[in-house]
């Protein structure tokens, strides 16, 4: 991505989301054991170098220093630097308290690669939280650099996928992401101009830590413009998982046209309508009229998480019936002339609704509260 062109983030729940329960992740606490026996002292000098890095980290997030910490980590990947962006401003805004961040263990992997095992704690809406999970720091141009989780990597053709742990189901996987992208790319008729890079975790309290401290349940798949995809690694086949990639590659194709400047429904509305294969229809009742959909603040959403989707679905589904998919284009494309919004949907939701509002009285003559009235269920 580069920055200040059109890149936005979004964020985007992935249909696979699993409801709500944020459970204190109790774990057994280990005493730091230092098996410093096979290593040479040179080794020795950088494990306990390392160590002291992490504690700056710990220090930097303690003290909401977003500078400092974003100097810690690679750049190498744009995608897990976006992340961590996107991180931090979550701990920046919200109500994070009694975070540290304890060294476990530094194992040397080769002269310049270290993996640390860490154990993360805090404390957030009224709940406690302790995480043990492993990072990977290298020695760049003699400074270390914080490279993110333990993740082994391959490619598809248009995937670079990255797990954690053993991966299973591999030919299976590697079928399915292509298979999303087609369904993805097919229905929008765009293409994506990069590989898109694909997390899969194989701890869902792992995942909702990587995504935002804060957040307030653990879900299946998340994805926020500029950042990877991410999800829980499956155990099972299913159905739902190219589906799912499609749904996430339709945010990274309309939230970058739009400049992340959408409303929220519009954004998870397109993604659920795109991502669907030609033969999945439906004639779903709307839950929400309109104007009520539009003021859910999803992350805080204490509903049903389907009908929000289905009620987005919905009313993308009137808008292209109505206008015509080309109008809805533009209504993406003068979105965008707003600038590149680098701040997660769920922060800026609000702000958004309100262009939307501006560029459909452009775009199509109409008013958001016209809008409202022409697809409310009784006039269907
Ligand atoms: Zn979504």
């Amino acid at each position: 991505m580069k920055k200040g062109g059109v890149y936005f983030l979004v964020l985007a729940i992935s249909i696979i989301l699993i409801s709500c329960t944020s459970n204190n992740n109790i774990i057994k606490e280990e005493r730091r054991i230092k098996d410093t026996t096979s290593y040479k002292s040179e080794d020795i000098e950088s494990i306990n170098k390392i160590e002291d890095f992490i504690k700056e980290q710990e220090q930097y997030i303690i003290e909401k220093n977003k500078e400092k910490y974003m100097e810690t980590l690679s750049k190498d990947e744009e995608e897990y630097y976006w992340e961590k962006i996107h991180w931090f401003d979550d701990i920046i805004s919200s109500d994070i308290e009694g975070y540290s961040l304890e060294v476990l263990k530094v194992e040397k992997v080769d002269d310049l690669k270290f993996r640390a095992e860490l154990l993360q704690k805090y404390h957030c809406n009224e709940k406690d939280y302790s995480l043990k999970y492993a990072n990977i720091y290298r020695i760049k141009d003699n400074k270390i650099l914080d490279y993110d989780l333990d993740f082994k990597t391959f490619e598809t053709e248009h995937f670079i996928i990255k797990y954690l742990g053993k991966l299973q189901l591999k030919e299976w996987l590697c079928e399915q992401v292509e298979k999303g992208y087609n369904i993805a790319t097919g229905n929008y008729g765009q293409t994506l101009k990069d590989k898109t890079i694909i997390k899969l975790y194989d701890d869902r309290e792992l995942l909702r830590q990587s995504v935002k401290l804060s957040f307030g349940w653990q879900f299946g798949g998340w994805y926020e413009y500029p950042e990877s995809i991410k999800f829980l690694k499956l155990k099972n086949f299913t159905d739902y998982f190219k589906r799912g990639i499609a749904h996430e590659l339709i945010h990274k194709l309309t939230i970058e046209e739009a400049a992340n400047n959408m409303p929220y429904w519009l954004a998870e509305g397109l993604a659920e309508h795109f991502s669907k294969e030609e033969g999945i229809g439906d004639r779903y009742q709307p839950s929400y009229e309109l104007i009520e959909l539009e003021k859910i603040d999803l992350e805080n959403y204490e509903g049903n998480i389907y009908d929000y989707y289905e009620s987005s679905r919905f009313y993308v589904e009137r808008m292209i019936e109505a206008y015509g998919i080309e109008k809805v284009k533009e209504i993406l494309k003068e979105l965008s002339e707003y600038g590149f919004q680098e701040k997660t949907n769920g922060e800026i939701y609000l702000e958004n609704n309100k262009k939307f509002h501006e560029v459909i009285q452009k775009v199509l003559g109409t008013t958001f509260e016209e809008m409202n009235a022409e697809f409310s269920v009784d006039q269907i």
